[in-house]
């Protein structure tokens, strides 16, 4: 379903350091195993005075993060680096360090080498609690006994931790994925291209490309199976649309008049904390951690993440130095590509 993209361009120094070692990670395992990655770069484009401005103050403080690699160009520059840019640009924030990869070619091979053993197709019904400490789970093939438990079931977080009386500040929203396979315009090398006043945004992949947009949908229940709408596909794909692609990269207007124009779309669900940063470590009940709420980035996420929520839950991250612990005081933030 995710479209495996990384980047270590954030709002936040925390998840800069979090993202960067799930990527240092990633680039140690393609060295050995093929995990379909590629630092093909993100390069986020602003349309507007105040974008730009917002993205250059971003830039610099980026830097100052260590991220000394990210390029601010103005509209000329990033036209001549990227032709297929639309002329009104007006600037745009270049990191060639991020890319993608392929989650699932990730999953398996995570699996694979960790040697553990993993029972698909069984489902956890409850926990196990003994004198007020969370001691194993009940399962459809029965009871588990675990000195610590872990939830980490992504948008099913939520209602899992509801059977051990804990409420997580977690909310589901639906996404789409829109696949385009033959998009002949799309250059093979182009980075993940994202208009920073709306979000909408793509990447190559195979002959086409993969679009997405972070629509402002309401929270909607946990669901298994997500479905599809084809408006989302319109919404990228139609010139007319107040986030079509075509907005700050115009082949996506030949795209859209093509005779040959196809698409498919896959639905997920982001699951969301208030201030979109994942949940990592213990929680109040004793025996009981979480891993979740990733809002978005949990392959990006993935090895920083859960190398945290395994440190909180063995002491070696104190909670007081956990930036993602639980029961953090959030302020909520609402924009998804910062
Ligand atoms: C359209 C879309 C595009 C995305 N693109 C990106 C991207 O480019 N980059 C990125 O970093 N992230 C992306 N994401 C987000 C990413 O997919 C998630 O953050 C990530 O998959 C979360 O991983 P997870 O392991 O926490 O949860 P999941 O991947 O949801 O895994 C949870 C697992 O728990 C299982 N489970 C649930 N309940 C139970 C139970 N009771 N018993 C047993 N098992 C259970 C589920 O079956 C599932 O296998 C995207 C998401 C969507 C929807």
């Amino acid at each position: 379903m995710a479209t495996g993209a990384f980047r270590l361009q954030f709002d936040n120094a925390e998840e800069v350091e979090l993202v960067r070692e799930s990527v240092a990670f990633f680039d140690e395992l393609h060295e050995r195993v093929d995990v379909g990655l590629f630092h093909q770069g993100y390069l986020f484009v602003a349309r507007t005075d105040e974008g730009a401005q917002i993205q250059a103050n971003l830039a610099a403080a980026q830097r100052q993060w260590g991220l000394t690699d990210v390029e601010l160009l103005g509209g000329a520059e990033a036209r001549q680096r990227f032709p297929y840019l639309a002329p009104d640009i007006v600037n745009a924030r270049f990191r060639q360090g991020d890319g993608w990869l392929e989650p699932r070619r990730l999953a398996l091979e995570l699996a694979r080498a960790s040697g553990a053993r993993f029972d698909t197709g069984v489902t956890a019904t409850g926990f196990i609690l003994e004198g007020g400490r969370v001691r194993g789970v009940t399962t459809t093939a029965g009871p588990v006994r675990a000195d610590w438990v872990v939830i980490a079931a992504g948008p099913l977080s939520g209602p899992l931790a509801k059977l051990a009386d804990l409420d997580l500040p977690l909310a589901t929203v639906r996404r789409h994925k829109l696949i385009v396979p033959d998009v002949p315009q799309v250059p093979a090398g182009a980075p993940m291209t994202i208009e920073f006043e709306t979000g909408a945004h793509w990447r190559p992949a195979g002959g086409g490309a993969h679009a997405l947009w972070t629509a402002p949908l309401p929270a909607e229940p946990p669901l298994d199976e997500v479905p599809t709408s084809s408006a989302f596909a319109f919404g990228l794909l139609d010139p007319r649309s107040d986030h079509a692609l075509a907005r700050i990269a115009p082949f996506w207007k030949d795209v859209w008049r093509s005779a040959r124009l196809q698409w498919w779309l896959q639905a997920g669900q982001y699951t969301y904390t208030p201030d979109r940063r994942p949940l990592l470590g213990p929680t109040p009940i004793p025996g009981l951690a979480v891993n979740t709420g990733y809002s978005g980035h949990g392959i990006m996420g993935s090895i920083g993440g859960s190398r945290r929520a395994i440190d909180a839950i063995t002491g070696t991250l104190r909670a007081e130095d956990n930036p993602f612990r639980p029961d953090r005081p959030m302020t909520a933030r609402t924009f998804d590509i910062l």
